[in-house]
């Protein structure tokens, strides 16, 4: 039986440079992904009132890590590593891109991804190679188009379709949903963590 959850009662539990390091492969756990500056840090906030999990995630060394985070017994949340970042060495991006691949295919207590892209710019190269690797492992994924603040209603619900669009011509839309929201206005949160909790259950 699993207990109810209550994100904001959401802890900080390890960091692990790679899937061999991470904690025991058992229960349900939920990753997030997004390119450096999407948003990330903002919605794990938002998502848990704990500013100091997305912080830890942002310590220097702790960057290029997984970092967990305990929801409840045998449940826990996921800060992937950012990806994008231009003043990264090739040799250490192909070596995440290595940890990431790796996680998103063996994780077998991995019940869903969700994939954070700023609403303005979206499906990005990264963004879509993680899209492909979730897709092929058959992984379902969840979209945040991040920062929608920033657009009107009219731009966000464009985006929306776009997006659909353009995933359903790659063949990519199986499995797959997708939501705008915005830290600052705090909207999509329930229902993230309606997905979250279709997830987790
Ligand atoms: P991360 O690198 O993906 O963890 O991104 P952060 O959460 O640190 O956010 C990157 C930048 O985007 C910061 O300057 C945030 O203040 C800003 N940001 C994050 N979320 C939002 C949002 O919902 N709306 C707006 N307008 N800015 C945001």
């Amino acid at each position: 039986m699993f207990d109810a959850i209550l994100f904001n009662k959401t802890t900080f539990l390890t960091s692990a440079p790679s899937v061999r390091e991470s904690p025991a492969d058992e229960g349900k756990e939920v990753a997030f992904a997004g390119r450096s500056n999407a948003g990330k840090s903002s919605v794990i906030n938002a998502l848990t009132g704990n500013n100091k999990l997305a912080r830890t995630s942002k310590t220097p060394g702790r960057t290029q890590l997984l970092n967990f985070f305990f929801l409840t017994e045998n449940r826990r949340l996921v800060d992937l590593p950012g990806y994008g970042f231009a003043k990264v060495p090739v040799a250490v991006k192909s070596n995440w891109n290595r940890n990431l691949a790796g996680y998103l295919q063996e994780r077998k207590s991995l019940v869903g991804v969700i994939i954070l892209m700023d609403i303005r710019h979206p499906l990005q190269k990264y963004d879509l190679q993680i899209i492909c690797w979730a897709s092929k492992s058959k992984m379902p994924i969840h979209l945040l188009l991040t920062k929608s603040d920033k657009l009107r209603r009219g731009a966000i619900n464009n985006t929306l379709l776009r997006v659909e669009k353009e995933l359903k011509k790659e063949n990519l839309f199986s499995n797959l949903s997708l939501q705008a929201f915005s830290s600052v206005k705090k909207s999509g949160l329930s229902e993230l963590k309606q997905k979250l909790k279709i997830w987790l259950n």
